[in-house]
């Protein structure tokens, strides 16, 4: 009807979420206005490599994950607008990797082409996040749950966030966590519930019945089967699984190093996402009108690429290794290594297994196109938790992110500056500071 309703976020000092009913249609209605605008569109086509001329973008190449067909996209200028929360690098209780708090199918793309062709990517060592979940359900929801007077409450049936956070169960996600993993480290959980019994009944039902449901279409189903109800009873939660993202990082106009190659993917939620995206798109199109000509394609690179891309379905089966179980070995290592404590010893021995299994990765075997598409967002998890590993490493402090490390347990003040990455010959080169603007 026109009007806003607002609730106060994780940490924040006043009302500036706003709810969004049946936010799963607004990418369809986004979809439609572009369409409607004359522009072309290629659906369902998988972006495996960015191309560049004399240094600068120039396209990019990728496949259709129904036909097959290989693509080869030649441009001015190029966006990359691939998510930034990689998800399946590790899991939460059910070990299912698409039952998980964000988008099961960003697989980092887009750090990994953006590094893969040469532009400086930020934020791997500080973007690892993870939130509350219902208990065996990835749906989040608890920015609006927890900031709307819900209790979290220990197996003991005490309200523990006070240690944590000065503004309790509102308080800032990452001390939800923290605090909770120190409860069950205690013992004092699992389980671990949300208690909204006490909360307004017109706000406790929007949450089931518009919030949720927003969140994951099936939310509904879900309470149906397990008898949920957020007025009357507690609702289970658990620690969900770590997302390792990260993105290029880009200047006040959203270029990336790599000239004529923006990034639209560089905030965390719709408000920003939409804007940054539309400012990206913007300037790389008052880019392109003032250039003559596209760069030149290089054929034999994209031959290359495709021959590469195929490559899972001509593994036989029998000497191949399924996408499934290499995801699987690398959940395994991140879970293990990589969790909410970590070691730098532990660190680097993730960092060795994660190599391992990349060096497994021309092993992958593919039946089918869609298996083929799980094989190339394996690489990609592969590549994403290897850098997340390197860059974790160079930050030597506890504190800005959500793991806490054994060897430098302090926050380090001159570590208070972005970290980025560099693709070189042997490996990453780190960099303190911003992206040197071009
Ligand atoms: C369950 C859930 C609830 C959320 N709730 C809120 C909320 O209440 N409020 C809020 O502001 N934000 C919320 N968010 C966050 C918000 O949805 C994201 O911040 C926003 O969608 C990010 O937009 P984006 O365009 O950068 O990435 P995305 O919307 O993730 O789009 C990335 C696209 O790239 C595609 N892609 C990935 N890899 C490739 C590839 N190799 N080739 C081609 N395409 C590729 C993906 O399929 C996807 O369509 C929520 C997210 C989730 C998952």
């Amino acid at each position: 009807d026109g009007t806003y309703l607002r609730t106060q976020g994780f940490g924040q000092p006043g009302r500036w979420w706003v709810h969004i009913a049946n936010g799963m249609t607004i990418k369809r209605a986004m979809a439609r206005i572009v369409r409607d605008a004359g522009i072309n569109t290629l659906d369902n086509v998988m972006a495996v490599k960015i191309l560049t001329d004399n240094g600068k973008a120039c396209g990019a190449l990728g496949w259709n994950v129904r036909t097959g067909e290989f693509v080869l996209v030649r441009a001015k200028t190029v966006v990359s607008a691939q998510g930034r929360s990689a998800t399946r690098g590790t899991d939460n209780s059910t070990h299912n990797p698409f039952n998980v708090w964000m988008y099961p199918y960003n697989t980092s793309a887009g750090v990994v082409l953006g590094y893969d062709v040469g532009a400086a990517v930020t934020e791997l060592d500080t973007y690892q996040r993870a939130t509350m979940l219902p208990k065996g359900y990835g749906c989040p929801g608890m920015n609006g749950i927890n900031s709307s007077g819900a209790h979290e409450i220990n197996a003991l049936g005490e309200r523990f966030m006070g240690k944590y956070d000065p503004m309790m169960d509102s308080g800032v996600r990452n001390n939800q966590i923290q605090g909770t993993f120190q409860e069950q480290m205690e013992g004092s959980g699992p389980p671990f519930y949300m208690d909204m019994r006490h909360v307004d009944k017109d706000v406790v039902h929007e949450l089931q019945y518009v919030l949720m449901p927003g969140d994951k279409a099936t939310f509904g189903d879900w309470a149906d089967c397990t008898g949920t109800d957020f007025q009357h009873k507690l609702l289970e939660v658990e620690i969900g699984e770590l997302i390792f993202g990260g993105t290029i990082a880009v200047n006040d106009t959203f270029e990336t190093t790599v000239p004529n190659l923006f990034c639209g993917s560089i905030f965390l939620y719709c408000s920003g996402a939409m804007c940054g995206g539309y400012e990206a798109g913007r300037q790389a199109g008052m880019r392109a009108a003032g250039i003559t000509e596209a760069g030149k394609i290089n054929e034999d690179l994209a031959a290359s690429v495709k021959k590469d891309v195929f490559a899972p379905m001509q593994v036989p089966a029998d000497d191949g290794i399924s996408y499934k179980e290499i995801e699987q070995a690398t959940r395994n290592v991140m879970n293990y290594y990589m969790g909410f404590r970590r070691s730098m010893a532990g660190m680097a021995r993730a960092l060795e297994k994660i190599r391992f299994l990349s060096g497994q990765a021309d092993r992958l075997h593919a039946d089918t196109l869609r298996d083929l598409m799980r094989c190339h967002e394996s690489r990609d998890i592969l590549t994403v938790c290897e850098l997340a590993i390197q860059a974790t490493m160079e930050r030597k402090e506890t504190g800005r992110c959500v793991y806490k490390l054994r060897d430098y347990p302090e926050l380090n003040p001159d570590m208070a500056k972005p970290l980025l990455l560099i693709r070189s010959e042997d490996g990453p080169r780190f960099q303190w500071g911003k992206a040197p603007l071009l």
